[in-house]
């Protein structure tokens, strides 16, 4: 079915299934490493490119091709490129869009191994980074050299929740000629399309909202146009990090439910933020849905809707946020977001770990913080198992 003029409830369950013989009502998974050709020369046509049969599943696969041409549709964009884990989509992006004496100006609280394998890894063959607070598009500004070629942002920022103005990174990377890379897994595209306010090329971890079983880990790359996909996808399979064609069906089955999903889950993350806000034991919150929020404005205008993530502080610091961490019984203390369970972690131990006190303290990541991503259990056991874990502290 053509599900391209479609609304976007019907792309989730259609877009990117393909006919096959047996009437199949989902996606088969294409279990194959290799596809038999039909003869020597459609063999070398597939090859050439004359004809656009498979070849190998590195290079692709039906089963994958289904959901990067469905988070493709949901996205507005060119195709996607499905791989391994979001990381794996993070590298073949850097991989195609940088290189020797590039410079690339990224979020200073961007998603940790983003920065680590800048810092790390791309440094040794010669590439620069810059990492500022979005937030504010002065510092972007501030930041680009004659050798920047790509601006890579993250909205809202892991775990602050600060955002960024899409639209305006989007008109200053025109007036520079840079990649506008957004890494969109926070919101998924229910809730925030990059593609519509100018950016060029959109990443998720499908491990988290996309997929949202917490059971896969894995990625998607969509990129506005022909000469960004193929670009990226060149690099994908040259690094070999594609996804397999059974984390792809597992992703086309999460990705259905995704509009419900979000739903409930926004709705119990409103609640969990007033009941928050309104505790005395709680120091400040962070959620875009509470007008007491710096950037509730540009929440509204950016985002259909507020989402399920929030931080929060409280008035003990780390030692009473450890307590309560020790305390919840329904919320599962553990890292990951965007799934149907309810989870609880500290970024400054956990996931954040790996980034300097220095660095972390000036992206806004302070040792108090504690990230909570709502899921969509009854939303009286979340409250009461918070209350709970708030007593002991
Ligand atoms: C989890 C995450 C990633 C990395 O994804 P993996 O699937 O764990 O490799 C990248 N960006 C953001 C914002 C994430 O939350």
């Amino acid at each position: 079915m053509n599900t391209l003029d479609k609304g976007f409830d019907t792309k989730l369950i259609h877009a990117g299934a393909f006919e096959e013989p047996y009437g199949s009502a989902t996606v088969p998974i294409y279990q194959t490493s290799t596809f038999k050709f039909k003869s020597a020369q459609h063999g070398a046509d597939c090859f050439s490119g004359k004809s656009d049969g498979y070849i190998y599943t590195r290079i692709g696969n039906p089963t994958i091709k289904a959901l990067e041409r469905n988070i493709a549709e949901l996205e507005g964009g060119f195709d996607g490129i499905a791989t391994s884990s979001g990381m794996g989509a993070v590298s073949s992006v850097y991989m195609a869009l940088l290189g020797a004496g590039a410079h690339i100006v990224s979020a200073d609280a961007v998603y940790g191994p983003a920065r680590g394998i800048l810092e790390t890894d791309f440094s040794r063959f010669n590439v620069e980074a810059t990492f500022v607070n979005t937030s504010r598009i002065e510092n972007i500004k501030a930041a680009i050299r004659p050798n920047t070629k790509v601006l890579y942002i993250e909205t809202p920022a892991n775990p602050t929740m600060e955002m960024t103005d899409i639209a305006a990174c989007a008109k200053l990377a025109k007036e520079h000629n840079l990649i506008l890379v957004v890494d969109n897994t926070f919101c998924s595209p229910y809730l925030q399309k990059p593609l519509a306010l100018g950016a060029d090329v959109v990443l998720h971890s499908v491990t988290k909202f996309i997929n949202g079983h917490a059971d896969i880990v894995g990625g998607v790359i969509v990129t506005k146009n022909e000469e960004l996909y193929k670009k990226i996808r060149h690099s994908m399979v040259y690094l070999g990090c594609n996804m397999d064609p059974t984390q792809a069906f597992m992703v086309l089955r999460g990705v259905k439910t995704l509009s419900i999903r979000i739903e409930r889950a926004q709705e119990n993350a409103m609640k969990v933020a007033e009941f928050l806000s309104k505790h005395p034991k709680v120091a400040w919150i962070k959620y875009p849905g509470l007008p007491s929020y710096p950037q509730y404005e540009l929440a509204k205008k950016q985002m259909n809707g507020f989402g399920s993530m929030m931080s929060f502080g409280l008035k003990g610091g780390y030692e009473a946020g450890r307590k309560m961490m020790d305390h919840v019984h329904l919320a599962l203390l553990a890292v990951s977001l965007g799934g149907v369970e309810t989870l609880i972690q500290h970024p400054a131990s956990m996931t954040h770990a790996g980034i300097s006190k220095e660095n972390k303290l000036a992206a806004g990541i302070t040792d108090d913080l504690i990230r909570f991503s709502v899921g969509i259990e009854d939303i009286n056991d979340i409250i009461e198992d918070l209350k709970h874990a708030l007593e002991a502290v």
